[in-house]
């Protein structure tokens, strides 16, 4: 990899900046004052250092966004901005992209990452990941749609839900409840909701697996996964 191209990813600077910073020697590989960005280098074996601090090399970003509503889970859009125009432009270097999709009025946890086996590992059918929802559905919730949906709700277009388990929390004119399901089709949640005659008016996602949305996070805000988070991905 060019040495130029890895330093502005790694958020050294831009291009420009990165230019500067060569020509006033200020960047050693492995010892050794480089003045040339286009020097190929090992990204993974050697050791750069920009002002004597040393510069580690990242492939993959793992980032929680606590997604808020507006945005739109792409990586670009013509109208409207994205999920990806949240992140810092350091952030964006990595060309990260969503794990899946949340409508744009749905809110909660969204993963983004570049590592494209881990988007493929969770997005997997065969894996029936779990997807725990809360949401504010318009009438009343009741036993008999928790039954329904524990049977496969019958969408518009004919498909059979997979069986989900419905919690209420709330039951009113506007009900409160909490949906765990293994899918992701389309509009999968409020879609589920009209085949039982109700109307979704708020949806957050809560999880993804063991993946939980981390509630100190403000809706809008994202930071890198843990170890630990990680590890309940791979
Ligand atoms: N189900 C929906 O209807 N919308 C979402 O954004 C996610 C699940």
């Amino acid at each position: 990899m060019r040495l130029d191209k890895m330093l502005a990813n790694m958020g050294t600077g831009s291009r420009k900046e990165v230019k500067s910073l060569l020509k006033k020697k200020q960047v050693l590989v492995n010892g050794a004052i480089i003045k040339d960005g286009s020097t190929y280098i090992n990204p993974e074996m050697d050791i750069i250092k920009v002002n004597g601090e040393q510069v580690h090399y990242q492939k993959y970003i793992y980032i929680m966004l606590h997604k808020p509503p507006g945005y739109i889970s792409a990586t670009t859009d013509d109208r409207d901005n994205t999920v990806i125009d949240i992140l810092s432009p350091e952030l964006q270097h990595f060309k990260p992209y969503p794990v899946g999709r949340l409508d744009k009025d749905t809110e909660g946890l969204l993963l983004i990452t570049n590592d494209g086996d881990l988007a493929h590992q969770l997005l997997s059918p065969k894996k029936d990941i779990d997807k725990i929802y809360y949401a504010k559905v318009q009438g009343k919730v009741t036993e008999s749609d928790i039954d329904s949906f524990q049977n496969g709700v019958v969408l518009e277009d004919g498909y059979k839900a997979k069986s989900a388990e419905l919690i209420i929390l709330y039951s009113g004119e506007v009900s409160e409840i909490e949906v765990t399901i293994t899918e992701g089709k389309y509009h999968q949640v409020k879609r589920m909701f009209e085949a039982v005659g109700k109307k979704v008016v708020y949806l957050k996602r809560m999880s993804m697996g063991e993946l939980y949305l981390d509630e100190t996070l403000e809706k809008g805000s994202y930071r890198e996964l843990s170890e630990k988070e990680l590890n309940y991905c791979l």
